[in-house]
This record gives C-alpha cells, sequence and structure tokens, in this order.
C-alpha cells in the first residue's frame, strides 16, 4: 500500500508546482485573452450612437477639420436637444449588457462617442459631460497620445477615472486595420487595448475602427484581442448582438437641426 502513498505524493507535488506555475504567467484581471469568444445571440435594437471628432471653434483653413467640428456653443445646444426630446445617454456597459440580452435600455437609448482623443476633449467636452451627467466613450489613437492637439496620458487617467467615461481603443497610429498586414493589424488591435488597460487600470470593453476600415478578418480579430463591441462609420441605428463587432454610428452634424436630422428614420 505504501508505493500508493508515494504515487499520490508525487501527482499531489505535480499538480502544486503546475499551479505555481500557472500563477506566474496569468495575466493581470484586467488584461484581454487571446482566446476569448462569446456565444453569439440574435439580440437587436434601435440605439443611435453619436460619431463626434472635434468640440472647438470651426477652422478656416482646414476643410476636412471643419466637416469634423462643431462649436461648443453648439455642442451644448445638441445637449439640450437630446435631454429635452427624452433621450437617455447610456454607457458602453449598458449597450453591452443590452447586446446580451441581461439588460433592458431605457426609453430613447443614446451613446456619444468621440474618436480620434483630441485635447479638446478634456478642455471643452469633459466638463459639459460632467456638469450634464452624461455618458460617453472616448477613442483613443495610443499613438498619438501627448502629442500637440492629442491628449496627453495623464489627462486619460483622469478622465477615466470618471464613472461616466469609457475609454476604447481607436488603434495604434489610426492606420486602417485592413490596410495592414494581418499580424501587424492583430498587434495593433491586441497591443492599443492592454496599453489603455494598463494605463487606466480598467477593461477596454470597444474599439473604433480606424477610418472606418474593417472587414470580417478584422472583427475576428478584435473578438479574439477580448473586446465587447465594435464601431464602424458604417451609417444606422439598428445594433445586432450577432454583429457586436461592426455596430453602425450616426454623424450628428454641427448644429441642432443636423442632429435632428440625423436621428430620424428615414
Ligand atoms: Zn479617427
Amino acid at each position: 500500500m505504501r508505493w500508493l502513498w508515494v504515487l499520490f505524493a508525487v501527482c499531489l507535488l505535480n499538480v502544486q508546482a503546475l499551479d505555481v506555475g500557472e500563477a506566474k504567467t496569468s495575466p493581470r484581471p484586467y488584461l484581454p485573452t487571446i482566446t476569448h469568444s462569446r456565444v453569439l445571440g440574435s439580440v437587436s435594437f434601435r440605439l443611435p450612437v453619436l460619431l463626434y471628432h472635434y468640440v472647438r471653434e470651426i477652422p478656416d483653413d482646414d476643410p476636412l477639420g471643419a466637416s469634423l467640428s462643431i462649436t461648443p456653443l453648439n455642442f451644448r445646444r445638441q445637449l439640450n436637444f437630446l435631454l429635452e426630446n427624452g433621450y437617455t445617454p447610456v454607457s458602453i456597459k449598458t449597450l453591452v449588457r443590452a447586446l446580451d440580452g441581461s439588460e433592458t435600455l431605457p426609453p430613447r437609448p443614446i451613446i456619444l462617442t468621440f474618436d480620434d482623443s483630441t485635447a479638446d476633449f478634456a478642455q471643452t467636452v469633459f466638463p459639459l459631460l460632467s456638469a450634464y451627467g452624461i455618458p460617453a466613450v472616448v477613442f483613443v489613437v495610443t499613438g498619438f497620445v501627448g502629442t500637440p492637439n492629442y491628449l496627453s496620458w495623464s489627462e486619460i487617467r483622469k478622465i477615466s477615472r470618471s464613472p461616466l467615461i469609457s475609454i476604447g481603443s481607436h488603434g495604434l497610429n489610426h492606420v486602417s486595420f485592413t490596410q495592414l498586414p494581418d499580424p501587424i493589424a492583430d498587434r495593433q488591435i491586441l497591443l492599443s487595448r492592454n496599453i489603455l488597460a494598463a494605463t487606466t487600470n480598467q477593461p477596454i470593453d470597444s474599439l473604433a475602427y480606424p477610418n472606418g476600415a474593417f472587414n470580417q478578418r478584422t472583427t475576428t480579430s478584435v473578438n479574439q484581442a477580448g473586446y465587447d463591441v465594435a464601431f464602424t462609420a458604417r451609417r444606422g441605428v439598428v445594433h445586432a448582438s450577432d454583429r457586436r463587432f461592426e455596430l453602425p454610428r450616426i454623424r450628428p452634424g454641427g448644429s441642432v437641426d443636423s442632429l435632428d436630422q440625423a436621428l430620424t428614420p428615414p
């Protein structure tokens, strides 16, 4: 019988050694695992997701920049319009739970997203959203952080501590993932998430494709990197749980009229 006890003890030691080995190499809890995936469901609902860039005075000498800008005054008017018309701004977490079928959306839900992580978010947008108590998502280009006209890491850390603000990824350098060799695109998708998670000490659950460019391969890569949802620049307001990595958005334009028009079903 004694050999049986010896065998048992050896097995136990091996298991303990294995456990220690795994513990040493386990990622921190908020970091994604490459094997992440989920069972796809069939939930769908209407939820306009607004796609903002700059909130600033309109530049005279930059037509592209001007088309991506709304003045602070008109942005505030748009916020008032949304609240006066019964819209309920919700967070990305609420969207994810609604796609999972575990949360019922409030009446007239809406999400505000801000692409490119430009400096005006901290200076102009964040104080306004905080005053109104409106949640929003900032999609950060990690390679642009700290360069002129973009948010700094300390600003990102500060805004991420607000319960209203979610930080999402917008890639490493704003190059379209579909233009990159597959391994480089995969690395951008995963590395940008890891950098942002480590900076904010929070899980990074969403991504906006740089330039709105995506294909079947990039959506698979985003899923495997551990994101819960990803946004395109494709126009639309209906989201389906089996297409959670190609969610559409709408552009609110630079005035209350343009926002009203964007929100009006065709
Ligand atoms: Zn962008």
